[in-house]
């Protein structure tokens, strides 16, 4: 008996896997193979964005500049500088009475270049690095990196450059001091174990053959590269060039119920979303879907949810469905909806006592619902109303989709944020709704894929309703 009214009165989560049947096993695997397939040529923001262009334009999306006029049921994008974008279905309700609008960020840390990165030291030529977003810098030595981004030069010919990905490409690296002489560095603090100054890519180790000229590593290295590019050291001073992991996105553990993957946060909670957008047809509600850049760095810039280019993009929908008049784009995000597609700290059984077990989020037991953001007294977070909170949970039973409320660590441990306070301030109802991820931030991440195809399944289901 006691057993009866606990089931009714408990809210008691399992792992998801526990009541997933072989049939939907095979889903979950199948839309994790696509995952991790996009992962591996999506590394980057520029690199995730041309991907999904491309996936879009296979799915009838048009970009709005190309369009005079819009009408319901249409499908379109519009890309921002290459580096963020954003999608929408115009849908069968006014759009005065809001959007339905899902956003997630496709930058992921990194190393990037420095404006003048090339050097040369003791017999090798190396690129200096500058950090991007919160890393733990000791995890960026002695693993494989790739080079990936644009060289602009100045009659606007742009290059792409991606080194290190194919098989036959080389790989480049960040040293570290061998144990036997790492006494002094071993007594450091871990944060200044490795120094950002000292991130340095290693690149190269021929000198140019000619006896008299001075370095001649750099020589050859520039050579090189004006062979292959048609470039000066100069052009260097205007190109965006990360470094990212070179391994690839695989199936993780002996069950294959994991994915370990670099840059899933937010690439997974924006995969998800994307792939759920191209399956929708009709909407009620006009669909929104926000690829952002910059999130990791503040989400400044214009590229970035800060920037007014998300209102401008409204702006011309209204405009071309023949809607605007004064204000109205105010009213419009006052009664939007939004879920801000971000990854959430995922419960990691060795660093327990950072997280409260009652409010973490578990890998497998589905999409993690993070009520407020925030550090020590809720500092800075973006708290969704109870209102809407259990309106997103009357969606996601309706759709039988298993949900979980959680909290980013123990209360006076740390914090962090998203981009859902953006949108909140304009007025719309946010709620942070993600994957929950272990070793979140460093060259491989790790996922459930019961949560990934969790959160494919929210995403589609809160657009359609
Ligand atoms: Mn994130
Ligand atoms: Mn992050």
């Amino acid at each position: 008996m006691g057993e009866e009214l606990k089931e009714k009165l408990f809210n008691v989560k399992l792992s998801g896997w526990e009541h997933t049947d072989e049939q939907e096993k095979e889903k979950i695997f199948q839309l994790s193979k696509k995952y991790m397939d996009f992962l591996n040529v999506a590394k980057t923001e520029r690199e995730f964005i041309k991907q999904a262009q491309k996936l879009a334009d296979e799915n009838g999306y048009q970009d709005i500049s190309k369009l005079d006029s819009l009408k319901v049921g249409d499908k379109v994008y519009f890309i921002n500088r290459g580096k963020s974008m954003y999608l929408a279905i115009i849908g069968e309700n006014s759009i005065e009475n809001g959007m339905h609008i899902i956003g997630s960020h496709v930058d992921s840390p990194r190393l990037d270049l420095k404006p003048n990165p090339l050097y040369e030291d003791g017999g090798f030529a190396y690129f200096k690095t500058h950090y991007y977003g919160g890393i733990k810098k000791y995890q960026w030595t002695t693993i494989p990196l790739s080079i990936h981004g644009v060289i602009v030069k100045t009659n606007g010919e742009k290059i792409e450059v991606n080194i290190g990905e194919d098989e036959n490409d080389p790989i480049f690296t960040i040293t570290d001091l061998l144990p036997h002489l790492a006494q002094e560095q071993m007594e450091k603090k871990l944060k200044n174990g490795i120094e950002g100054e000292n991130l340095n890519l290693l690149i190269g180790s021929i000198p140019y053959k000619d006896k008299k000229v001075s370095e001649k590593i750099k020589l050859n290295i520039l050579n090189i590269l004006n062979q292959k590019y048609g470039i000066t050291e100069v052009d260097l001073t205007s190109a965006e060039i990360e470094l990212v992991p070179a391994f690839k996105a695989r199936t993780l553990g002996l069950d294959e119920s994991m994915v370990a993957g670099y840059g899933q946060d937010d690439k997974v909670c924006a995969y998800t979303s994307l792939a759920a957008m191209m399956e929708l047809d009709k909407v009620k509600n006009t669909a929104v879907c926000i690829l952002s850049d910059k999130e990791e760095i503040g989400s400044m810039g214009n590229t970035g949810m800060e920037s007014h280019m998300f209102d401008f993009f409204i702006s011309e929908i209204l405009n071309k469905l023949g809607v605007n008049k004064p204000n109205l784009l105010d009213r419009v995000f006052c009664f939007s909806k939004m879920l801000s597609s971000d990854v959430d700290a995922g419960f990691d059984p060795i660093y327990a006592n950072v997280s409260d077990k009652h409010n973490a989020g578990f890998l497998g037991k589905g999409i993690a619902l993070v009520k407020y953001t925030g550090s020590r007294g809720k500092s800075g977070g973006s708290d969704a109303n109870a209102e809407f909170v259990a309106w997103v949970r009357n969606v996601l039973d309706k759709n039988k989709i298993q949900y979980q409320l959680t909290e980013l660590g123990k209360v006076d441990i740390g914090g962090g944020g998203t981009i859902a306070y953006i949108l909140a301030n304009k007025g719309t109802d946010v709620i942070d709704c993600g994957v929950p991820v272990l070793s979140m931030h460093a060259p491989y991440e790790v996922t459930s894929k019961y949560d990934i195809y969790s959160a494919y399944k929210t995403y589609k289901a809160f657009w359609s309703e």
